[in-house]
């Protein structure tokens, strides 16, 4: 897959690399979005989804 390939047929390029925690966190923030990542499920059979 090439990430930098678009559907207009150019090309994408890198305008930033957000890698610091804080300021991903300010940005989601400002977002309104989660700035934590959401619980992790239990595990459960597959019988459990024909309940
Ligand atoms: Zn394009």
């Amino acid at each position: 897959m090439d990430v930098f390939a678009c559907p207009c047929g150019g090309r994408r390029a890198i305008v930033a690399d957000i890698s610091d925690r804080n300021v991903v966190v300010a940005i989601l923030a400002h977002l309104g979005l989660p700035t934590e990542a959401p619980p992790m499920a239990r595990a459960r059979s597959p019988a459990f989804e024909l309940a």
